[in-house]
């Protein structure tokens, strides 16, 4: 009789508020292992190790990192804000956060092997060949909203596009610990174990969703990039591009850079491809952090039928992405952000 673990602590989604994953117990089913497998042991000893085993000179990067990373003084915006009507508002708020972490070197991450996990060597080789721009996509509140609230169970009433499934990894220790909470010790590692829990979680898509990803990916090399984690993301993902015709690449939250509680900057260094050629539409501006003027603002989606931010998005892509030299040039004329951030700095100083 397999045991039922109903997990409302996890976040499979990004988002800090979203903690809440609802199961419905029929589908729910927990494979525990036994104690004495100590396959999923070695994984996370051996994340341990390769976390540990740093060169002197990453650890001064990471050291730097971390002290310019303690300097910031602020609890950032929800990714699940939505600025409908009070754009200007989140738009200053947000941007007065980025201005201070504008000297922070987000590319320490990259000298990190554990950045380029899910993301295959050939992947980034295939992307260096093509003439197209690459488009990536944020997934969560930019093309879905997946809706991990607890009242899952009694939301009868509510009618989701989809349901979609994943697996879920818990790593628990057998003396009671739970890894996220309390951190592990050399010690705990020998009584570890590893429980799959499987997740239903219904999403709603936005509106337009189809007719996007069949226009844009005839003129862009097209990716997601999620500060989610790949279990849940590739289910979705899956379930968006069943065929594989629309999304080349997938990066997930281990390719973000964590600088603080629920914020994860998205170097797009991690694609080594020049930076003029690169597009990143995402609704939490945090996330382009590290390259202001490759960012679109999406306004986040839940679900709204009536929502056309992706027609916009769409129509901005063709007229003034496609034809510039340069998409960095032609974001900072429409959108002034790097402007705004340097006013606030001179403003400042
Ligand atoms: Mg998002």
């Amino acid at each position: 009789m397999p045991e039922v673990y109903i997990n409302k602590k996890r976040s499979h989604s990004h988002d800090k508020s979203s903690l809440k994953l609802s199961l419905k117990p029929e589908t729910t089913l927990s494979l525990k292992k036994s104690s004495k497998d100590t396959t999923n042991n070695i994984n996370l000893v051996s994340r341990k190790i390769a976390h540990n085993i740093l060169s002197k000179k990453q650890k001064l990067n990471l050291k730097q990192f971390e002290y310019e990373v303690s300097k910031l003084n602020f609890c950032p915006i929800g990714s699940n804000a939505n600025f409908s009507g009070n754009y200007d508002n989140y738009l200053s708020t947000t941007l007065s956060h980025i201005s201070k972490m504008i000297n922070i070197n987000f590319d320490y991450a990259l000298e990190f092997p554990s950045i380029f996990e899910n993301f295959p060597k050939k992947v980034i080789e295939n992307l260096s060949k093509t003439n197209k721009k690459i488009l990536i996509l944020d997934l969560d509140e930019t093309l879905i909203h997946a809706d991990f609230d607890e009242k899952f169970l009694n939301k009868k009433n509510i009618k989701y596009d989809a349901e979609i499934s994943f697996f879920s990894e818990e790593i628990i220790s057998d003396n009671g610990k739970d890894e996220e909470n309390e951190p592990l010790t050399d010690d705990d590692s020998k009584d570890l174990s590893c429980t799959k829990i499987l997740n239903t979680v219904g999403i709603f898509l936005r509106p337009g969703l189809k007719k996007f990803f069949e226009e844009v990916s005839k003129y862009f090399e097209v990716g997601i990039f999620t500060a989610s984690v790949p279990e849940y993301a590739d289910a979705a993902i899956n379930y968006l591009d069943p065929e594989n015709k629309f999304i080349k690449f997938r990066l997930y939250r281990n390719n973000c850079v964590d600088v603080k509680d629920m914020l994860r900057v998205k170097n797009l260094k991690i694609l080594n491809i020049p930076l003029e050629k690169i597009i990143l539409v995402d609704n939490n501006m945090y996330s382009f952090a590290a390259q202001l003027n490759n960012g679109i603002l999406i306004n986040s989606f839940f679900n709204d039928k009536n929502d056309r931010e992706l027609s916009n998005v769409l129509s901005y892509l063709f007229n003034y992405i496609l034809p510039a030299e340069d998409v960095r040039k032609v974001n900072e004329e429409f959108f002034g952000f790097k402007k705004i951030v340097d006013e606030m700095i001179s403003n400042e100083a």
